[in-house]
């Protein structure tokens, strides 16, 4: 789950970071009450939005040449006119995709004087299954491009979760960073806190870019982007509470109300699979036959008729979907269940678009015949390979 800038910069501040003061705004009369409230005379206008790339981003709606969605002004007008200009239009980023995403909040913030922008991110490093930071002295910019063409300016280290976080560590930020003096203790100071801060909410990733220095001498931090892992948010629900759902997919917020692992993609197979792995090789095996699966979804191992049911119509709700193939595996979920749950649903929601079904195990018998009994246009599939290649076919025919 991710959170707003301006959500993630109160919880680092809430961790003693450094960061500006800012108000959030969801008017423009909101905007201009908050830039009153801020020292001035500088002020920077942010879209908040699930994505990066904000200041390079273009609004649809506006000329090519207007400015994009982070904007500084120098007056209490300036944000005004800004803000008046941000609100409530589309803002397309290099991460937004095409579509671009609406902005409906904006951050006034206290403009910096920024003397150098860093490159600060903290995740979890997959391969040492640690916690690692990468830093760069080129900060502000597209990190991809950086660690394709200059490789040398990242520098990656992780943490040991036996001794936590030490000095050396923010020294070696500092030293990767090129500070000195006061400021090198700065780094210190903040490696630790953000560490700590990590850790302490679970995140899984952590991105400060820029990081800057301010003409005045101070690290700070002046964007920041906040992951969570989903698994561990039970435990925080100060965090659930700043989710924002109009940023998400609403096919994986429906999917998640009935415990579904539902995650949406782009091609043209819906896929209904019980079990992550075998949900995995079903996804492998269109894309094989030359197909893109629509999602992946995995209905778990035991589910009820109520749950498929509600997996087939999020799925059937895609109108990119041209086929489904449901495949699956009764082991601990029998296969006349799962035959009830498609009926149920097709039943209500209709069938326009071929449906694959392949089931095995548990009362595989009774799950077909249910199928063959409902008198539904259901192509049966013997096996993973046969039920692949007939579901291929069937969208090929219709398009
Ligand atoms: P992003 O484009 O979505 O990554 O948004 P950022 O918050 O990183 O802002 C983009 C850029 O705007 C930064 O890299 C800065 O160059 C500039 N910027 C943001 N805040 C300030 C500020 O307080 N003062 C100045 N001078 N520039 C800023
Ligand atoms: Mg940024």
């Amino acid at each position: 789950m991710n959170i707003h800038e301006y959500q993630a910069k109160a919880v680092l501040q809430s961790f003693g970071l450094p960061i500006s003061p800012g108000v959030p705004a969801l008017t423009v009369e909101e905007a201009v009450k908050g830039a009153k409230e801020l020292p001035g005379p500088l002020y920077v206008v942010k879209s908040q939005i699930h994505a990066g790339g904000r200041g390079k981003g273009k609004f649809k709606e506006l000329p090519a040449d207007a400015k994009g969605g982070v904007r500084l002004a120098r007056s209490i007008e300036e944000v005004r006119a800004n803000a008046s200009e941000m609100l409530g239009n589309t803002l397309v980023t290099v991460q937004t995709g095409p579509a671009g995403k609406q902005v409906n909040r904006l951050y006034i913030e206290d403009g910096s004087d920024i003397e150098k922008e860093f490159y600060l991110s903290v995740l979890v490093d997959r391969e040492t299954s640690r916690v690692a930071f990468v830093v760069s002295t080129e900060g502000g910019m597209d990190i991809e491009k950086v660690a394709h063409e200059t490789p040398e300016k990242i520098v990656t280290f992780s943490v040991d979760p036996a001794t936590g976080v030490m000095p050396h560590h923010g020294l070696a930020v500092a030293k990767a960073l090129g500070l000195s003096g006061d400021l090198a203790k700065q780094a210190v100071s903040l490696t630790t806190k953000l560490y700590t801060a990590f850790v302490a909410k679970d995140m899984a990733l952590l991105e400060i870019n820029p990081l800057i220095v301010t003409k005045g001498g101070e690290l700070k931090c002046l964007d920041a982007k906040m992951g969570f892992d989903s698994n561990a948010l039970y435990r925080h629900p100060d965090i659930v509470a700043l989710r924002d759902e109009s940023e998400e997919d609403p096919k994986e917020i429906e999917a998640s109300r009935y415990d579904l692992s539902y995650i949406a993609l782009d091609g043209s197979i819906g896929c209904m699979v019980n079990g992550a792995g075998l949900a995995m090789a079903t996804l492998d095996i269109i894309k094989l036959y030359g197909e893109e699966p629509a999602n992946f979804l995995d209905v778990g191992g035991g589910a009820s008729k109520e749950k498929v049911t509600a997996a087939f119509k999020i799925i059937t709700a895609d109108p990119q979907v041209k086929g489904i193939l449901v495949n699956i595996f009764g082991g601990i979920m029998r296969c006349d269940v799962i035959a009830e749950g498609v009926i149920a649903a097709v039943q209500e929601v209709g069938l326009t678009i071929p449906l694959v079904v392949r089931l095995e195990g548990t009362n595989v018998e009774l799950g077909k015949q249910i199928i063959r009994d409902s008198g539904l246009n259901v192509i049966a599939a013997d096996d993973l390979d046969d039920a692949a290649q007939k579901i291929v076919k069937a969208v090929r025919g219709s398009h």
